[in-house]
């Protein structure tokens, strides 16, 4: 069996570091061809001895001896001549120009980074069409979809993600606004990076990925819905036009939709990951979306709706907002004020190409430090 080459950007994360627990137990399917990292040079080292890739970069460093340094090497790495795929588990913006680059070189592009769909949905889907490459995604509810997409020839009538619903499900408004970094970073099922952690305790996570289920999927908001669901054991819901309804279970694991992105529509077998167990599931439930409380999921839902860039204007507020929580700068319900400041001094425009994407992101990061003063 050939060897697929994989790239593998933002290692050091928590989804980087499950991808090479994945690519562990698959060593006559896949060869680590390129690894990149953001500032830890430690562990980028250590990940570097094991793995022997054939090109290193650390993305935020300055330069020293022994890898790359710098944000030109993700695109270095996503475009290397052995690389069939590129796992994008990039936090954030920066890793929009890699995507863009992979799928122009007919690259699979194996996408955990969120934030650059949601920011040039556009751009990124035409940059597929145009080079020949694939978009497969990594976020579990999407992972879901297609996977009850796979081998039908029926098209989806509406889709509905799952959330846990994050720490602050049951609070009320007021404890919510005064919630603490520590509050806010015990997620109740997945253990993540930061940013997206607190991103699920505001909501904004799922506002960002019916934006993500949008431009992967093609349907029009209407048609798709989120439902709390705090056991994450059933990932997603596709309906069809008949009434059908297929859903995609399993324990809250990365590591399986991550090896789905790697072999998809194929499946292999894999002894890592916990079977599922009806009975150990227990009880299931299901509850609406709490917009009027948590505000943040509400404005991104407004911003999907208003298309042009007013997704990337959304993303990047939240970026802000979020590092700023994470530093200690602004209490938990400040965050979702930020968003709002900064999506209503936003006026409509078309995402027609990338300058217009990057300057309007760039304004609402402007404008998002001027609402933190
Ligand atoms: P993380 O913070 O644990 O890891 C992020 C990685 O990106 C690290 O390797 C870091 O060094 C690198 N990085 C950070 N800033 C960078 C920059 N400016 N330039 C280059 N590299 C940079 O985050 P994570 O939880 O692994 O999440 C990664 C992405 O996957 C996010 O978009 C997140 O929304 C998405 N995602 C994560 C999970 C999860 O379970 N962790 C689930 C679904 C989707
Ligand atoms: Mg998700």
């Amino acid at each position: 069996m050939a060897q697929r080459g994989i790239a593998l950007l933002g290692s050091t994360g928590s989804i980087g570091v499950s991808t090479l627990k994945v690519l562990e137990r698959h060593p006559d399917r896949f060869r680590l061809v390129a690894l990149t990292g953001g500032k830890n040079r430690s562990l980028l080292e250590e990940q570097v001895a094991r793995w022997k890739p054939r090109f290193a970069g650390l993305a935020q460093a300055d330069g020293q001896n022994g890898v790359a340094t710098g944000p030109a090497c993700l695109v270095e790495a996503a475009t290397h001549p052995d690389v069939d795929i590129v796992v994008n588990a990039v936090v954030g913006a920066a890793g929009l120009d890699a995507t863009l680059a992979a799928l122009r070189a007919g690259k699979r592009v194996a996408l955990a980074n969120k934030e650059t769909l949601v920011m040039a949905g556009e751009l990124v889907t035409e940059a597929a069409r145009q080079g020949g490459g694939e978009l497969v995604p990594v976020d579990s509810e999407h992972s879901a979809v297609l996977q009850c997409l796979d081998g039908r020839d029926a098209p989806p009538a509406r889709l509905i993600l799952t959330a846990s619903g994050g720490p602050f499900r049951t609070w009320e408004p007021a404890r919510i606004a005064e919630a603490t970094r520590e509050d806010a970073l015990k997620h109740p099922t997945w253990q993540m990076g930061a940013k997206i952690t607190v991103d699920s305790a505001t909501l904004a996570n799922k506002a960002l990925e019916v934006i993500e289920a949008h431009f992967l999927f093609g349907l029009g908001y209407d048609a798709i819905e989120v439902v709390v669901h705090p056991q994450s054991v059933i990932h997603a819901f596709v309906e069809f036009a008949d009434g059908s309804v297929l859903a995609q279970l399993g324990f809250p694991t990365m590591e399986l939709p991550i090896l789905y992105a790697l072999t998809h529509p194929g499946r292999v077998a894999d002894a890592g990951v916990r079977r599922f167990d009806p009975v150990a599931a227990g009880n299931l439930s299901f509850e609406p979306v709490r917009p009027e409380v948590f505000r943040a999921y509400a404005s991104g839902i407004a911003a999907a709706r208003r298309g042009g860039t007013f997704p990337a204007v959304f993303n990047a507020a939240n970026e802000v907002a979020v590092a700023a929580f994470l530093d200690g700068r602004i209490p938990f319900g400040r965050i979702a004020e930020v968003i709002e400041r900064v999506l209503d001094g936003h006026r409509d425009e078309p995402a027609r190409d990338l300058a217009t994407v990057r300057a309007a992101d760039l304004r609402a990061r402007e404008a998002a430090t001027t609402a933190l003063a």
